[in-house]
């Protein structure tokens, strides 16, 4: 491979296909899921806090609001320190549901449990994140979970970890998709995964930090949403699922199109379609946003 193509390649993917998958796409590696990752402590430290102790989001979401009100310099280089240590601890990705189908594939076991934002946001136990390992029962990571006291996982309202297989929540996430919901992955100190959510950029944390308030804690997808114009019919069904803001409507042509450059490549208005109009191509074939994250 000649050194511009290497170059190339290296900039066509996120920092963590190349650092964690060896160019492919780091997610569908089955050693990021690894149970002995799990022996690490700071790992085991760093899952016991974030789920032990919620009221973080809680202080994390007043940061951001003043944040907000920093001069933009300042911003900026908060946002920077912030992006790069949540590299390291809690990193997300988004990905569309033909990803997720190749991991349920390989996990031994997918458990959905409340969503720890909307607990801190709504006051409500939603059952729109799952816990995959490649363990059974919720593996090493859901034991984990079962020793934490006073966690709110296991509050009178919820339905504590409910184990589901791979058809079940493949299914589950068709409907989260249909709810306007957009996928994500998501490590526990960096490469490790440990689950997916389903996240809208008003009650998920990390979206609102990475969409409103450019505190970037989650890649973009490895694909791009684009509009066949001859199946189109401007309907605008897919306008109102878009969680960020990426579709435009031709008031001339009567049809919709992708700004790709604010696309994260969920593949969310895909599903809202009635026309099958919209596709999602690899981001590396897009020259405008190949090596946009
Ligand atoms: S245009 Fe489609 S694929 Fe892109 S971010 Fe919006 S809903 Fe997701
Ligand atoms: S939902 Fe499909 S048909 Fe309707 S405007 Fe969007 S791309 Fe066009």
């Amino acid at each position: 491979m000649s050194q511009i193509w290497t170059k190339r390649w290296f900039l066509d993917m996120c920092q963590f296909c190349v650092k964690h998958g060896e160019g492919k796409k780091w997610y569908l590696q089955a050693k990021n899921y690894a149970e002995d990752l799990l022996s690490d402590l700071r790992r085991r430290n760093v899952i016991t806090n974030f789920f032990g102790h919620p009221e973080h989001l809680a202080e994390d979401s007043t940061r951001l609001a003043s944040l907000a009100r920093a001069p933009a310099l300042v911003r900026r280089a908060i946002s920077g320190l912030v992006t790069r240590r949540m590299k390291k601890q809690h990193f997300g990705q988004v990905l569309p549901l033909e990803d997720i189908e190749v991991i349920f594939g390989f996990v031994n076991s997918i458990v959905r449990v409340p969503c720890i934002c909307r607990h801190i946001i709504l006051g409500r136990e939603v059952g729109y994140c799952y816990g995959i390992s490649m363990g059974p029962g919720g593996g090493a990571f859901g034991d984990l979970l079962k020793n934490l006291d006073d966690s709110f996982l296991f509050g009178p309202d919820t339905s504590e970890f409910e184990e589901l297989n791979a058809q079940e929540a493949l299914e589950a996430f068709a409907d989260h998709e249909k709810e306007g919901l957009c996928h994500s992955v998501w490590t526990f100190v960096t490469p490790f995964i440990g689950g997916i959510c389903n996240c809208d950029r008003v009650d998920c944390m990390a979206m609102r930090a990475t969409v409103v308030h450019d505190v970037k804690v989650m890649f973009r997808a490895e694909y791009v949403a684009e509009v066949n114009p001859d199946l189109c019919t401007g309907c605008r069904s897919c306008m109102r699922v878009c969680q960020f803001g990426a579709l435009v409507y031709s008031a001339a042509d009567q049809k919709a199109s992708v700004d790709q450059t604010a696309c994260y490549g969920c593949g969310v208005c895909r599903s809202a379609c009635p026309n099958d109009a919209l596709e999602l191509k690899p981001r590396a074939e897009v020259p405008v946003v190949a090596n946009l994250w």
